[in-house]
């Protein structure tokens, strides 16, 4: 949409190299790569580098400049850090919150404290700290509800554990409400019961759950007549649940609905 996508940094690498931009939101990707291994994402293909913030300011800086108005929003996504870079991914976050006040941040990451992926005190601090630097919304994925395919598919979040996910989901509920908190669920992947008991949990913590559709690394139209149906169905009874709960189905912008169901 913007010239970003052919601009390129005095470095060589292209814009989009660390920033997009999709309708009125512009995503910071801090991380080239990833340090986990999920089966069907293709980020994990590149190899895992940190990028400095700097260089990732002046990609921004840009985009930021080519949205003009339009940009209300910003998401820092992208590859999952080593926990060693976890102080990294903390500057990052501060540094862009704090300097650009005006825009609203989301952050999307796996449940992490200061230091652990899985100390329940931690996240608790680490919340209050993102709350208090300025953070708009958190999106912490649990992306599937059955152990077996957490295992298989996604096996570093799977050690996490889906207790972990949670309790993080819980903490960031109380600290920051509602609407302010999402965590997508991949449909198409494991049988619909547990895909529904997934939704059932979110929305029973009041975190907004976001269907989001399987899409495999080689894609293939061979069985997207069943596949329809399944999203079709889901999206069905993930409503029922939504109502029951009062919890709305996410995304809460209409742009960022772009790759949900
Ligand atoms: S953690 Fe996210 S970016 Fe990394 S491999 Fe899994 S889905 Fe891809």
């Amino acid at each position: 949409m913007y010239a970003s996508k052919k601009e390129k940094l005095a470095n060589g690498n292209l814009v989009t190299e660390y920033v997009n931009t999709h309708g009125d939101r512009i995503r910071i990707q801090p991380i080239g790569g990833c340090a986990n291994s999920c089966r069907f994402c293709s980020c994990n293909d590149k190899s895992y580098i940190k990028y400095d913030i700097n260089t990732l300011d002046k990609a921004f800086k840009i985009a930021k400049e080519e949205g003009k108005e339009n940009i209300r929003h910003v998401l820092i996504s992208g590859g999952t850090p080593k926990q060693q870079d976890y102080d990294y991914m903390t500057q990052v976050y501060t540094y862009f919150i704090k300097t650009y006040k005006e825009l609203e941040f989301d952050i999307m990451m796996a449940p992490r404290g200061f230091k652990s992926s899985k100390d329940l005190n931690d996240y608790k601090y680490y919340i209050e700290y993102l709350e208090q630097i300025g953070v708009y919304g958190l999106s912490i994925n649990i992306e599937l509800y059955n152990d077996e395919f957490r295992k298989k598919y996604i096996p570093q979040k799977n050690e996490i554990g889906l207790q972990n996910y949670i309790a993080f989901l819980e903490n960031a509920v109380n600290k920051l409400g509602t609407k302010r908190v999402r965590s997508c669920i991949i449909v198409g992947l494991e049988p619909i019961e547990d895909t529904i008991k997934g939704v059932e949990l979110l929305c029973q913590i009041g975190c907004i759950p976001v269907l989001s559709p399987y899409v495999p690394k080689v894609r293939s139209y061979q069985n997207s007549k069943v596949y329809l149906d399944t999203m079709l169905k889901v999206r069905e009874q993930a409503e029922k649940i939504s109502n029951k709960y009062n919890v709305p189905l996410g995304p809460l912008c209409k742009q960022c609905s772009y790759n949900t169901i």
